[in-house]
């Protein structure tokens, strides 16, 4: 058996996990024996020390060997069995609440010696242990470190641990892949090494060496898979592209502002790499609001002028429409531009689609629809994908495939993210950041505000429109939810709806496709003054008439979430607001949050103090994107192997590493899809 067949095998090869047990594991996600292996325990008990009745300590876990004296099970029905224990120093009761007698006789058979471990109480003059788990007439068994796993129901610790030390006694000894180098670093442990420590210890106290061996691994894991798609998406030379130096000039007269410096600096180091003779494959990274889009569409514009095509993709109809009226608005003339949605008639779509390979068409935009296989260009120069986040990272790999040797491909997101998860989440990619916002940018205030004061909120809109402006207002919910006792956007709807009638729109999850893209366009045309909602408005769309943005329950939301709520607002030239309704009990917690999205419009320093106060596995745009998250690694936490990684992956890249060394790294770690390509 190879290294890892055995380790990725199916538990139910071991003795003793059975169909039901089986499906218990499956319920915790531990469906191979990796999988297992990798449940390290969540907390270890030394019972290996033993003490005299006489010497107990009261309220600490500790172990006694005693002989059994005598039962005393009651004959009536609430009162608790009882069997006294003695050594020569003293006396001890174990107490039993709903056990059998006949279990009780078993494992504590009269006038034998057996050993027990618990936590001792002192009751009514006398030591005892209520519902002992640890009794043995087997010192040995249970004078060790015993170790807890966070169980799933209906599986005990005494079987998760029978069946791990089953796994682990037939476990191959895995050859390293880790250089000398690394190995040193993370204290020579191999990887047996630190599975066997962390499962079976000698010690309570765990040399952290142990953990950080394993999660290292999982770390370089992925990082080795990102530095593949990239290799791969970089070996081959293409044809360096021509680019058009009058173009920000032209455009920057048609719309009537001046690019900021960071945009510039992203035109220009995406046209270093359409220019290059290797594809370029970049995110281009940048707040809400940032003005990612009319960089996009330069660089498209470029590649077009080169006579190629261009396919620009967005994660739904509404913002791939708007894309397309801005590019046509401002290149329209000259080129050939084209949407194809969902919602494209069939005759047209066919249309569509001939052209396409015909390459009469410059620049499609539309949705996932544009990376079906029946999709062809006759000459694809390049791939553009806004709000990347949403999409995830397979799609990413399809691009990287699609469109050939001379295909761009560039990605843009606006979910900041700390560096450790951009190494994660984009280590395939270069990336270009936009951090200062356009200038003439009014910052967007934020207040509070008790949701009881409503009626201010109200009075304050009244004004808003009366200026020709035009409101979001955001619920958690679709529906009143006796569970969740979050504001519902059917019942603010009908509320507001008394003082704003034929102003107001609904939104959410259960509208229907058609009334959904009705209301929407009657927001966009200015039909309607407020939209009231759950968070199903798609970020990206640009409202430059929406002033304000209402937030119920808004310490429901997270940080990031909030921050890309508000983006939605503060647009245009106009002061712009964002109300943030609140129950009267807000946590500590709460107040902490609200309070930083209170003092900044930066989404960077928003994402960077959410993820303290919560972690990184709420944050926005980690699940999104689909990408597994670590079993083990943290982020936050092991920041300096997420360093020591990066640093060696550079080390592999520049030794041009074979990938065979790591192929059960690869191979464990569970990414089977995309390496069995690679290796
Ligand atoms: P995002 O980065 O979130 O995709 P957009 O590209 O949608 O942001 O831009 C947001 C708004 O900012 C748009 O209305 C756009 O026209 C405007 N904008 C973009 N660049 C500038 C600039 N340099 N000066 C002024 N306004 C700009
Ligand atoms: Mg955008």
């Amino acid at each position: 058996m190879n290294n890892y067949e055995y380790l990725l095998s199916d538990i139910s090869i071991l003795k003793g996990v059975g169909k039901s047990l089986q499906a218990r594991f499956k319920r915790k996600n531990i469906n191979t024996i990796f999988d297992l292996i990798l449940s390290i325990p969540s907390r270890y008990i030394d019972r290996s020390n033993e003490s005299k009745i006489k010497d107990l300590h009261i309220g600490k876990i500790q172990t006694i060997t005693v002989n059994v004296e005598k039962y005393n099970f009651p004959r009536l029905r609430n009162l608790p069995n009882k069997v006294i224990c003695s050594d020569d120093t003293g006396k001890l009761d174990c107490i039993f609440f709903n056990s059998y007698e006949g279990y009780i006789k078993k494992i504590l058979p009269i006038n034998k010696q057996v050993t027990i471990s618990g936590r001792i109480n002192f009751f009514r003059g006398r030591y005892q242990i209520t519902n002992p788990t640890h009794i043995n007439s087997d010192k040995n068994k249970i004078k060790k470190i015993h170790t807890n796993y966070s169980l799933t129901e209906g599986i005990s610790d005494n079987v998760f641990n029978k069946i791990m030390t089953e796994a682990l006694n037939n476990i191959p000894i895995i050859n390293e892949w880790l250089s000398p180098n690394i190995l040193k670093k993370l204290g020579n442990v191999s990887w047996n090494e630190a599975i066997i420590n962390l499962h079976k210890p000698n010690k309570t106290r765990i040399d952290k060496k142990y953990i950080n061996r394993i999660i290292f691994d999982e770390i370089l894991s992925t990082f080795l898979i990102n530095s593949n798609i990239r290799k791969n998406f970089k070996k081959n030379i293409k044809i360096p592209k021509k680019i058009n130096s009058n173009l920000v000039h032209f455009v920057e007269n048609k719309i009537g502002f001046n690019l900021t410096n960071d945009q510039n600096k992203a035109i220009f180091e995406i046209n270093s790499d359409i220019s290059s003779k290797k594809r370029m494959f970049r995110l281009l990274q940048g707040d809400v609001g940032s003005g990612k889009t009319i960089v996009s569409l330069i660089s498209a514009q470029n590649v077009i002028l080169d006579k190629y095509q261009v396919a620009f993709m967005a994660p739904t109809e509404i913002l791939a429409k708007q894309h397309f009226k801005l590019f046509k608005k401002i290149f329209g003339k000259s080129v050939n531009v084209e949407l194809l949605t969902g919602k494209t008639q069939y005759k047209e779509k066919k249309e569509i689609l001939k052209r396409l390979a015909n390459n009469e068409i410059d620049i499609v935009f539309g949705t996932h629809s544009l990376f079906q296989n029946k999709i062809k260009f006759r000459k694809l120069g390049m791939i553009i994908v806004d709000e990347q986040h949403k999409f995830g990272v397979n799609q990413r790999k399809k691009l990287s495939e699609k469109g050939g040797t001379n295909c761009e491909v560039l990605v843009m997101s606006a979910t900041p993210i700390p560096r450790t998860m951009m190494m994660t989440l984009y280590g395939d990619m270069d990336v270009t950041l936009i951090k200062s916002k356009p200038k003439n940018r009014k910052e967007i205030k934020t207040y509070t505000k008790d949701v009881n004061k409503i009626n201010d909120v109200v009075n304050f809109i009244k004004k808003e429109i009366n200026n020709n402006n035009q409101i979001f207002w955001v619920c958690p919910l679709i529906e009143e939810s006796k569970k969740v006792d979050h504001q519902s956007s059917i019942v603010r709807y009908n509320y507001l709806t008394k003082f704003f009638k034929n102003k107001i729109g609904l939104l959410h999850g259960s509208v229907v496709k058609d009334e959904r893209d009705r209301v929407l366009n009657d927001f966009l045309n200015k039909k309607i003054n407020i939209l009231v909602s759950t968070t199903v408005i798609e970020v990206g769309i640009d409202f430059p008439d929406a002033t304000c943005i209402v937030i119920e329950d808004a310490n429901k939301f997270g940080l990031s979430q909030l921050h890309q709520l508000r983006g939605r607002v503060g647009r245009g030239y106009k002061e712009s607001s964002c109300i943030l309704l609140f129950r009267s009990s807000l946590s500590e917690n709460a107040r902490k949050r609200l309070k930083i999205l209170k003092s900044s419009n930066d989404g960077f320093f928003i994402a960077e103090e959410d993820l303290k106060l919560r972690g990184y596995g709420d944050l926005l745009g980690f699940q999104q994107s689909g990408q597994k998250t670590f079993r083990l690694a943290d982020p936050i936490l092991n920041e300096d192997l997420f360093i020591l990684a990066e640093k060696e992956i550079k080390t592999i890249e520049k030794n041009n590493g074979n990938l065979s060394k790591y192929n059960t790294l690869l191979k464990m770690f569970d990414r089977a899809d995309i390496i069995n390509e690679l290796i």
